[in-house]
């Protein structure tokens, strides 16, 4: 089943942000969040300069800066969601 699980990955090799799953790393003290002009699946993706997370408003956790404030792109999002 080895021939399986490679197509598998070959098939995960793209760079249609609607299908890549979302990197998520443990953020560290370098943390620097920027909204990106990415849309993925219909939302505003956005990216860690520091650790190289992403992150979309529909994600169950806030990002977070070095700094330990959340972006206020971000908190602007979050709160429009309410
Ligand atoms: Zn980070």
């Amino acid at each position: 089943m080895a021939s399986l699980s490679s197509l598998r990955a070959l098939a995960r090799r793209t760079t249609d942000p609607d299908l890549a799953p979302l990197k998520v790393r443990s953020c560290r003290d370098l943390c620097n969040w920027n909204k990106t002009p990415v849309e993925r699946r219909g939302e505003p993706l956005f990216a860690c300069r520091g650790c190289g997370s992403q992150w979309v408003p529909s994600e169950h956790w806030t990002p977070r800066e070095a700094s330990g404030h959340i972006p206020p792109e971000v908190l602007t999002l979050l709160r429009a969601e309410d």
